[in-house]
């Protein structure tokens, strides 16, 4: 498979290359030349499959040649150790994506990228150096997804005092080949910091230099496969990962989710990598007729799709944070594939505000004794006013759950009352932070990054 940049069509280069360069030289984004599709009988299977045959079935056409079967089914089974179970809540599913060690669906991606970068570097003897900007979640999953990973050096770059006690644990707690960066600053001045490091020459000469921001071909990818299963089964009613319709305990029954085809997949969305890649999963073959995508206040892509002017602005703080995005930077991706006729026929665009979020996330822990994280929310909650619009076709709908609720307490606990911790978080929070604070300034960096090379 080959990959162009979303700036030129003529430029191709190979998985490997797009991967571990992230960013097209010309600035755009890799995007892959044909959208593979599924055989027929892994596409009529998809809702019986397990998840890990889903991730080989799915990946395998794009790294085709460069990651030979056995190789690419040890870094499933390696990177995949948990699932992203769909389960019946009310009148919907819900597709949970936070079953990862940082609870957030950005482990999937995160995970895959560490391993293929590690088969990809095989028998190379310069150590790799990556460096991460993040104003959160990314940092945490990127960090936790290397980790250990040999030859790979990782660097998270954070605004200091900026992100929540747990983020930075998951960020500045791990230790071995992850180093953690405080900045004084902002998100922006953190991602500054980093181009700047990364075009530094003498820097380059030390060490072969990456970043991982969420622009990467091989964290979309991986996200493909939760698609598929999530449709597969939505497709043939089923709830449980493996399966069989087991209900979960606590959850109050009261309505029959809806079934069948055409299946409706709503993605809470901020730089719609994640929306990206379900689009490529419905390309494949997926049963997906039709995507929601849901954002906050920070609506470019609800108002592009409206209107067929693509205005990017200026993002705005929320409590859904990890999609407060004004820019979009997957729009350039989306873009590529398909024209605003065709985006407006498979996407149905809403936003909702942030006491809309806080409502829902009251009503559905009263209603369904279901706890949703306020970017789940926000994803509920469109769905609602789409229903309401009659806009949403027959059949069944999924949601996708994109964190834990845990993870943004300080929001959820204040309208549900405790929400419990899973393990891999509770351990998280009992980590000491390591981080060296530098002001944001490039030469401080350098420095900084040298003493550890
Ligand atoms: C990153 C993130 C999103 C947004 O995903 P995009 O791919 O940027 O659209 C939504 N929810 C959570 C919890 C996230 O961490």
């Amino acid at each position: 498979m080959y990959y162009y940049s979303t700036r030129n069509k003529n430029e191709t280069v190979n998985f490997a290359s797009a991967a571990l360069s992230g960013l097209a030289p010309d600035g755009g984004l890799f995007v892959p030349e044909e959208i593979p599709q599924y055989s027929e009988q892994v596409r009529s299977s998809l809702g019986s499959m397990d998840f890990r045959d889903i991730a080989f079935e799915t990946i395998k056409p794009y790294v085709k040649d460069e990651i030979p079967g056995n190789a690419l089914s040890e870094i499933v089974q390696s990177a995949f150790t948990f699932t992203a179970p769909l389960i019946a809540v009310a009148d919907r599913y819900v597709s949970e994506l936070f079953h990862g060690p940082t609870a957030a669906f950005k482990d999937f991606g995160a995970r895959f990228m560490a391993r293929a970068f590690s088969y990809l570097r095989r028998g190379e003897d310069r150590p790799l150096r990556i460096l991460v900007a993040t104003s959160g979640d990314t940092g945490g999953a990127v960090a936790d997804g290397f980790l250990g990973v040999e030859g790979i050096f990782v660097t998270v770059l954070y605004p200091k005092g900026r992100v929540s006690p747990l983020q930075e644990r998951q960020i500045a707690g791990l230790g071995n080949n992850i180093s953690a960066i405080a900045v004084e600053g902002s998100f922006d001045d953190c991602q500054r910091l980093v181009k700047a490091a990364l075009s530094n020459d003498p820097l380059k000469k030390r060490a072969a230099l990456s970043s991982a921001n969420s622009i990467n071909i091989s964290r979309l990818i991986p996200q493909a496969v939760y698609y598929s299963a999530a449709a597969g089964r939505a497709f043939a009613g089923l709830t449980d990962p493996d399966g069989n319709a087991t209900p979960r305990t606590g959850l109050k029954a009261c309505i029959t989710p809806r079934r069948g085809s055409p299946v409706t997949l709503c993605v809470p969305s901020g730089n719609f990598g994640n929306l990206t890649a379900g689009l490529y999963a419905m390309k494949m073959g997926a049963p997906v007729n039709q995507f929601i995508a849901a954002t906050n206040i920070n609506k470019t892509v609800p108002d592009y799709l409206d209107s067929g002017e693509y205005l990017a602005r200026i993002s705005q703080t929320t409590i859904s944070n990890a999609m407060d995005v004004g820019a979009p930077s997957n729009f350039e991706r989306m873009s590529a594939h398909f024209s605003w006729d065709e985006m407006r026929r498979i996407i149905l665009g809403v936003s909702v505000s942030d006491d809309e979020t806080k409502e829902t996330i009251l009503r559905i822990a009263r209603e369904a004794g279901y706890i949703l994280d306020p970017h789940s929310a926000v994803g509920w909650k469109g769905t609602d006013k789409l229903l309401a619009e009659n806009k949403i076709k027959e059949g069944a709908i999924g949601i996708f759950s994109t964190a834990h609720p845990a993870k943004f307490s300080e929001v959820v606990e204040p309208l549900t009352g405790p929400v419990s911790m899973p393990d891999s978080l509770a351990r998280a929070m009992e980590r000491e932070i390591n981080a060296k604070t530098i002001s944001a300034d490039v030469s401080e960096l350098i420095e900084t990054l040298y003493e550890t090379m």
